[in-house]
């Protein structure tokens, strides 16, 4: 699990919102989904990162429900995977993809506007269910 390379780290990222719900992916306007390795010092400082604290993505700009019509010539949002966090916490390649995979959805999940209790209570229903994020079952 500690040679995957940036070709397929982002093989699988591009499988991955392939893989997406229609319905995730047709609103997606002005977004850029891209990877690092880790955090900036920059990005981790802003969002008060413990040293003990492992962020496996982030959304950076501005959510689709704040966008009003003076919306444009706007950078991108940014949608970036930390490629050596999500690593940490994969112990097989299965379980890397659905890390990937859910990681996507949790800052696509931001992008429309929701916030983490709103994404805890969805994540909290599929666990009800017995479901992984975005399989056939999911939870709407
Ligand atoms: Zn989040």
């Amino acid at each position: 699990m500690h040679d995957i390379t940036d070709e397929t780290f982002d093989q699988l990222i591009s499988r991955a919102m392939g893989e997406m719900p229609e319905r995730y992916i047709e609103h997606l306007n002005n977004v850029v989904i891209t990877y690092a390795d880790e955090p900036t010092p920059e990005q981790a400082h802003k969002l008060r990162l413990r040293g003990d604290q492992l962020l496996l993505g982030l959304y950076e700009g501005i959510p689709l429900p704040q966008r009003g019509a003076g919306y444009n010539l706007v950078l991108p949002d940014k949608i970036t995977l930390f490629k050596y966090p999500i690593v940490a916490i994969s112990h097989d390649e299965a379980s890397f993809y659905r890390q990937i995979k859910h990681t996507l959805w949790h800052e696509i999940a931001h992008y429309y506007g929701l916030n983490h209790d709103q994404i805890h209570a969805i994540e909290a229903r599929w666990h009800v269910l017995g479901s992984l994020p975005l399989q056939q079952n999911e939870a709407r």
